[in-house]
């Protein structure tokens, strides 16, 4: 996920720019750039935030009136200059800001160099514009929907020609574009804060739009060029509102995110019927005889996920450990160890510890990391990016929801390279990956539901989350997830082990959330669930889809859509998240900023 801006009209591009990028830096701010096209074509670009751009531009003056600029989240290519956007090709004929992934570059890339071309950054967006250039014979609209033609995978692209003053093109799939309306000026955005402080009036495009955007007009065609029309909206919101795309808070936003979160993550790693994580060779399982999963929080819960899912395929024994105590108890590790890293930060304390001390004792390391070129990113062997986009709220949901998903693709994968998956298991999960996002936004339908559920409960003192296998992850995180923004006393605990304690606490007073969907073991839960009925507790069940029975033992149910029982976790978690969500919503706190809580945990 990033930011792109463009501009066209009478004024100077430059500061339009500067200011369409402030209002989407919460898209990205690893690193930014722009390119401003007058008299000649400029580019400057540089690691780091919009305020690190400016120091850059200070003092220097770029006249003219067209331009795009980025502001990126690195996914491909380490957020450094050479990475930074706008890219462009040798001529510097044309000049790209892409927000996305390009599932087919490493092809593109080899079929491009074996025509002579030399890349100088590591990202996948390079070769969209050495492609645009070799299609270039004089019309800009042409060359980008012939290029566009031959990417696979997500794009949102701002792209200009150094010998085309009135024009530049934007196209859009799968990765969010909006055109701004002005009076003899014209934008694009990513989001509509950036062009809200210029005009209200925006057109949304659609995938597979291309804008032909000039001073006095914008014209839209689809992929062969047809001409197309869409309606151009009035914006009411405020600049604010904006940002978190109408919803109150950036957590809800960002659960709302999921369903496209779970997409990108499964980019290029779910091809047809296969499954390959290309970042991952098979000496990397060479000796293993045991792997460890180390994190905090909610990474370290999708850590607990990982352990069921490493010993069912790849029949090796494996752990789950909080880094914290993992990296201050001598931990059996050594180079048949496979450790797993997990951090949404790449840069959290006590994980970055264990990490170390893994490496020390010989182990071999696989990180699972959200921002590219963090400490856990640099530090680990190999490192398999979960491209989940930045996450604001210091309560982490989209990101686990893709740690899940990637650490299910990454056993799977490594199973295959072990002759342990066979084909047909293989051709399974790979098609029903792909059904996941549907299978999330279904959920998030359900929302009112939930919201409603939860203003009713908002007084509750005590919750119980239980749930067996890996429903019992789950019950972990959802405990997690009412603590950290409600405040509310809240445990996670296997359904069996209810009974050896927990269930003295069970009254009318007490709340406990059922999680029933892994089906092997639902009816066992289904007995635990009434022994919490006879205690008088009240249940609420989150179940899957066609398991009627529960309605007549939970006082409510949730369902969820079916899906394979090692995939649940990756979209079982939506409701909890919501639950927790709203019941903090309905007692009025600071969702976004939960008290003495903080994002990225840099210390011990
Ligand atoms: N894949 C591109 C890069 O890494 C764009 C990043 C993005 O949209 O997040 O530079």
């Amino acid at each position: 996920m990033c930011g792109i801006v463009g501009y066209i009209g009478g004024k100077d591009a430059l500061p339009i720019l500067i200011e369409g990028l402030k209002h989407l830096e919460y898209r990205g701010y690893d690193s930014a750039g722009v390119a401003i096209l007058g008299e000649t074509l400029s580019v400057v670009k540089t690691q780091g935030r919009i305020a690190d751009l400016e120091k850059k531009l200070k003092g220097k003056t770029f006249k003219g009136s067209v331009g795009i600029g980025h502001t990126r989240w690195a996914t491909h290519g380490a957020p450094n200059d050479k990475n930074a956007h706008p890219h462009y090709s040798e001529s510097k004929n044309i000049v790209v800001v892409h927000n996305g992934i390009i599932e087919n570059y490493l092809e593109l890339k080899k079929m491009l160099i074996k025509e002579g071309h030399t890349f100088r950054s590591e990202t996948d967006t390079e070769v969209i514009a050495y492609l645009i250039e070799s299609f270039y014979e004089g019309d800009l609209l042409k060359a980008v929907s012939k290029a566009v033609n031959m990417l696979e995978g997500s794009f949102a692209l701002g792209v200009m020609s150094k010998d085309e003053k009135n024009r530049f093109v934007a196209v859009r799939k799968d990765s969010p574009l909006v055109v701004g309306i002005g009076k003899g000026e014209n934008f694009i955005a990513s989001d509509i804060p950036a062009v809200l402080p210029y005009t209200k009036d925006v057109i949304i495009l659609e995938n597979g739009d291309i804008a032909e955007v000039k001073r006095d007009g914008v014209n839209l065609f689809d992929l062969k060029l047809n001409p197309i029309k869409r309606n151009v909206q009035k914006i009411t919101w405020s600049v604010d509102d904006a940002k978190k795309g109408g919803f109150k808070h950036f957590m809800l936003k960002e659960i709302f995110e999921e369903p496209h979160v779970i997409r990108e993550a499964m980019r290029g790693r779910v091809n047809g019927d296969e499954i390959e994580i290309p970042e991952l060779e098979s000496d990397i399982l060479k000796g293993i005889n045991r792997v460890y999963f180390v994190a905090c929080g909610t990474a370290y819960h999708a850590g607990v996920v990982g352990k069921y899912l490493a010993e069912k395929f790849l029949k090796i024994p494996a752990e789950a450990e909080v880094a914290s105590e993992f990296r201050y108890r001598d931990p059996l590790v050594d180079k048949n160890t496979l450790l797993f890293v997990i951090s949404q930060s790449g840069e959290t304390a006590d994980t970055l510890a264990a990490l170390r001390l893994g490496k020390k004792k010989g182990a071999k390391t696989i990180g699972i990391v959200n921002v590219v070129g963090s400490s856990v990113s640099r530090e680990t062997d190999r490192v398999v990016y979960i491209n989940a986009g930045p996450e604001i709220a210091v309560a982490s949901t989209k990101a686990y929801v893709a740690q899940v998903e990637v650490i299910a693709l990454t056993i799977l994968y490594l199973a295959k390279l072990l002759n342990k998956l066979s084909p047909e298991e293989e051709k399974r999960f790979a098609n029903e990956f792909k059904l996941l996002p549907e299978k999330a936004e279904e959920i998030l339908k359900q929302s009112d539901r939930i919201a409603e559920f939860a203003y009713t409960t908002k007084n509750i003192e005590e919750t119980f989350y239980i749930g067996r296998n890996l429903d019992y992850a789950l019950s972990l995180e959802g405990a997690l997830k009412l603590k950290e923004i409600s405040y509310v006393h809240a445990e996670g605990y296997p359904a069996g082990e209810l009974k050896h304690g927990p269930l003295a606490l069970v009254t009318p007073k007490s709340l406990i959330i059922a999680i029933d969907t892994y089906a092997p073991l639902r009816e066992k839960t289904l007995s635990n669930i009434k022994e919490v009925k006879a205690r008088g507790g009240k249940v609420l069940a989150i179940a899957s889809e066609g398991y009627e029975k529960i309605k007549e033992v939970a006082d409510k149910v949730f369902f969820v859509p079916q899906t394979l029982n090692e995939l649940s976790p990756v979209i079982s978690v939506i409701p909890l998240q919501l639950i927790a969500y709203y019941i903090a919503e309905s007692r009025g706190l600071d969702i976004d900023k939960p008290r003495n809580l903080a994002k990225s945990v840099t210390v011990e």
